[in-house]
């Protein structure tokens, strides 16, 4: 790169990659990632600024930057649904939605399932269900029985399964599809 292309300011890229989680903003990717692409290109903008700026892995910042096979409209969308989903959910309910997407695409902790993301389930300790009453709010999950119909402790059950709705598939797939969530 022969152009004179100043440094993208330390406190701006930290903002950047926190905004996607320092993972890639593809909702079907989410590997880790610390680089930086430009939604609209450095060469005709000449300046850094937030919203212009997304984490990408290296491999889709080629896709995107270089062989131009991502729509620069989808990753504005990518860009603006990171917005929605970090202003509203938790950090665990943002890992449940991406679990959602990695189901929907076919693979869970790297390998293939069935594409059927209404066939996962999330079962978390009683305490922590406070952290997904954002998605339980918006009707996105719901209370399923659990493989064992949830593990108890003399009356009390300790842990509580969630699975996705109807309302909470299409959510996933309107996210990984670049679509505008919750309009
Ligand atoms: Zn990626």
């Amino acid at each position: 790169m022969a152009e004179d292309r100043t440094k993208i300011p330390t406190p701006l890229r930290r903002e950047v990659l926190e905004e996607a989680g320092y993972a890639c903003a593809i909702p079907v990717c989410r590997i880790a990632t610390v680089e930086i692409a430009h939604i609209e290109p450095w060469s005709k903008v000449k300046e850094h600024t937030f919203d212009n700026l997304i984490a990408l892995c290296p491999n889709h910042h080629t896709l995107y930057d270089v062989e131009k096979k991502i729509p620069k409209a989808s990753v504005l969308r990518y860009k603006a649904n990171l917005a929605v989903l970090n202003g509203r959910y938790s950090d665990l309910e943002r890992r449940v939605l991406e679990d959602a997407v990695a189901q929907r695409y076919g693979m869970a902790n790297g390998m293939p399932v069935p594409p059927d993301p209404g066939m996962r389930q999330w079962t978390v300790h009683r305490g922590m269900g406070l952290l997904l009453s954002h998605l339980l709010k918006d009707g996105l999950i719901r209370k399923g029985l659990g493989p064992s119909g949830g593990l108890r402790v003399g009356h009390q059950e300790m842990e509580h399964t969630y699975v996705l709705t109807p309302k909470g598939i299409e959510f996933v797939r309107q996210w990984q599809d670049a679509e505008p969530l919750l309009e």
